[in-house]
């Protein structure tokens, strides 16, 4: 492992736009679990439930499963691989923090720049008349929240299966096709189309680096894979990038 990351820091420390795409393994160790690793939330419910039909058709059902998966139950703090990216982002290496994470974590790490392309479940909104809500504000009680302006059904702001990706997507696109290091984190890239990011990257010529624990779908297009947690490889990463710098 220790090669691999002398070489990605090397890769990163020469970068003019590195752009980080990362997933739900970052933020395992922050206590959120993923869907896929092994202790996964796929192990115990159906993926058919995050569908936007199933929300519509079954909003209380859909509100309680969410209350039970997405919302944090204590205090739930950035770790040191969300550190790392807000460092390496202040130092001018990396341009853009892609997630797939709908916590905020990177933003309470201290990213400035980031593409939440499947939303962030501490924002909710009414369906029928738009109004704004802090999700931790609707989640006390059982079923779904109902609008204090209108009484419409309240929805979180994030992006359900069946739904398109829209705006930040088309961003989190172009930003990918104009980097020249791109580092995939704790993802398994098993979701599309967030997993074709990293394909605009290389195709524009960029070196695709992925830290991961266990494999991923693109780990045959990496040119460098490190396998281990991201909370022990992007400290040292950047510890090494910011010498090197
Ligand atoms: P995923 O569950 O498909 O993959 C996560 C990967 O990270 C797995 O391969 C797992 O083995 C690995 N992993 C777990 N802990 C790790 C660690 N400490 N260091 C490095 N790797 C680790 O997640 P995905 O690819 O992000 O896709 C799932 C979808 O569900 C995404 O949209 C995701 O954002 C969403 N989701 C988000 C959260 C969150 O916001 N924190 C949590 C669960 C799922």
């Amino acid at each position: 492992m220790e090669d691999q990351i002398q070489l990605a820091s090397r890769a990163l420390a020469g970068a003019s736009c590195a752009v980080a795409l990362t997933g739900a393994g970052i933020s395992t160790a922050s206590g959120i679990p993923d869907f896929r690793g092994p202790q996964g939330v796929w192990r115990r419910v159906d993926p058919e439930k995050f569908n936007i039909s199933y929300f519509i058709e079954n909003p209380d059902e859909a509100w309680d499963l969410i209350r039970e998966v997405f919302i944090p139950k204590g205090e739930v703090k950035p770790n040191k691989a969300h550190a790392a990216l807000a460092e390496l982002e202040r130092a001018g290496v990396l341009c853009s923090v892609i997630t797939q994470n709908i916590d905020g974590l990177h933003q309470a790490a201290g990213s400035k720049n980031v593409i939440e392309i499947h939303g962030n479940i501490l924002r909710s909104y009414c369906m029928s008349c738009g109004t704004k809500f802090k999700t931790l504000d609707l989640i006390s009680g059982r079923g779904a929240p109902r609008c204090s302006s209108c009484g419409g059904l309240v929805r979180p702001d994030i992006v359900f299966f069946g739904e398109p990706l829209g705006e930040p997507f088309e961003a989190a696109a172009g930003i990918s096709s104009r980097s020249d290091v791109f580092l995939a984190v704790g993802t398994s890239l098993a979701v599309s189309p967030a997993n074709l990011l990293p394909v605009y990257a290389k195709r524009a010529g960029s070196k695709l680096i992925i830290i991961n624990q266990g494999s991923t779908e693109l780990d045959h297009m990496a040119d460098i894979r490190i396998e281990g947690r991201a909370e022990e490889a992007l400290p040292r990463i950047a510890e090494l990038v910011l010498r090197l710098r």
